[in-house]
């Protein structure tokens, strides 16, 4: 008889998401009037801007003439996209790469959860504690050992190094998703070294780097000295351009890290050759569009608007007393539930006398008991209403 990859016993239900939804839809069906407004989302709400849609149009009437149709591209990507990136993204913020450690993809998702297909199911994986959980469930799918590292108020949510463990794996999202707090180039810079010291590898998440403000925080983490020996950096133009339906994101893996005489941007190359019949030709236009001035004018404006929700939530909910992390560099608020509340008692108060929804912390790790994470994707208008409400409700 065939047998299952047992593992997959071994990874928690996500049960946070149908949680909420069903707590939120019995709440509606005792209090049918209630004017409920969604904090919790970690979708994006603004469309995409004009310049993409019209890119994405022109792109697919290519496909409508043999002299510009495009069937299977290479796996890897288009060379027009990867150039882009490499320009734009990189040597503009001092950063040296060749358009082949660049490899496109339908998202960062997909790219983290594969990137262990290309690395021992020995090693010891660490990983942040409260955390984006598919880093450490796709490592309980392949059964490697996981060390988490826990963040929390006192270390300012920021990972210590590992004392008592030698970690061969080390996924760091910064700025983070869901604490909302971001690392400093002397931060990371700590991270680099120490995993250049023990042999490790660093798989930094930076889905986020768009809505970093603060000068002396990095955008890549190859900003940093010594990172394209020890790092692999994953992106995405989900949060950034509204893309979090079209699919597209990127994975740079540098020549120069190696384990032992084998080169991981080779690996990476044979993984996906084999696997990946690369993203789709007219996504990677649209993508290609947001390098435009057009494209770019749009992608700040969006970031903007998420991040003026953030500040006004920041500042209405700190001035009625609640901690607030995050909320600057991200498009995510931590709040510390007052008076010791659990993190499901904070959100059935949010819920039941604020009518807000948020996402409850504890769904994000052990550590994220007793904390709320508020997303910056809603209107102004339902991200200002909301705002007062917890601020009335907390203000007393
Ligand atoms: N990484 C982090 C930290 C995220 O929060 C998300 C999406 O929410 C992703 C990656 C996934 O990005 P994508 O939509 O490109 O798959």
């Amino acid at each position: 008889m065939f047998k299952i990859n047992d593992n997959f016993r071994n990874i928690g239900e996500s049960y946070l998401f149908s949680d909420i939804a069903r707590k939120v839809s019995h709440y509606l069906d005792e209090n049918p009037d209630a004017n409920i407004i969604r904090l919790g989302i970690g979708d994006v709400t603004l469309p995409l801007c004009a310049t993409v849609v019209d890119t994405l149009i022109s792109a697919s009437r290519e496909q409508a003439h043999s002299d510009t149709f495009q069937g299977y591209g290479p796996e890897q990507g288009h060379k027009f996209l990867r150039e882009l990136i490499v320009r734009n993204d990189y040597a503009s913020r001092g950063v040296s790469l060749d358009y082949d450690e660049i490899f496109i993809s339908d998202g960062a998702k997909s790219d983290i959860a594969n990137i262990g297909d290309i690395l021992s199911a020995d090693n010891l994986a660490a990983i942040t504690d409260p955390v984006y959980p598919v880093y450490l469930d796709t490592n309980i799918m392949t059964g490697r050992p996981v060390h988490m590292l826990p963040c929390n108020e006192d270390n300012d949510f920021l990972p210590k190094l590992p004392v008592s463990v030698r970690p061969d794996i080390i996924y760091l999202c910064y700025p983070n998703n869901p604490t909302g707090v971001a690392m400093t180039y002397d931060e990371l810079g700590e991270w680099v070294d120490y995993a250049n010291h023990i042999g490790a590898l660093i798989l930094f998440d930076s889905a986020y780097e768009a809505y970093i403000s603060d000068n002396d925080v990095p955008h890549s983490i190859f900003e940093i000295e010594g990172a394209k020996t020890c790092a692999i950096e994953f992106r995405s133009y989900s949060k950034t351009a509204g893309f979090t339906g079209l699919r597209c994101g990127y994975t740079v893996v540098p020549k120069e890290l190696m384990s032992g005489n084998v080169k991981l941007n080779d690996l990476w190359r044979r993984r996906q050759s084999t696997k990946f019949n690369g993203a789709s030709y007219v996504v990677q236009r649209a993508a290609a569009a947001l390098y435009t001035d057009e494209g770019q004018r749009a992608i700040r404006q969006n970031i903007d608007y998420y991040m003026a929700n953030a500040a006004l939530l920041k500042n209405s909910l700190t001035n009625c007393g609640l901690r607030v992390y995050g909320g600057k560099n991200a498009p995510y608020l931590w709040v510390k539930a007052p008076d010791k509340l659990g993190s499901w008692n904070f959100f059935d108060i949010l819920l039941k006398e604020a009518n807000v929804v948020t996402t409850p912390g504890i769904g994000f790790g052990s550590q994220g008991e007793g904390y709320m994470r508020l997303t910056a994707f809603s209107t102004h208008e339902s991200t200002k209403d909301a705002a007062s409400r917890i601020h009335k409700l907390f203000n007393k």
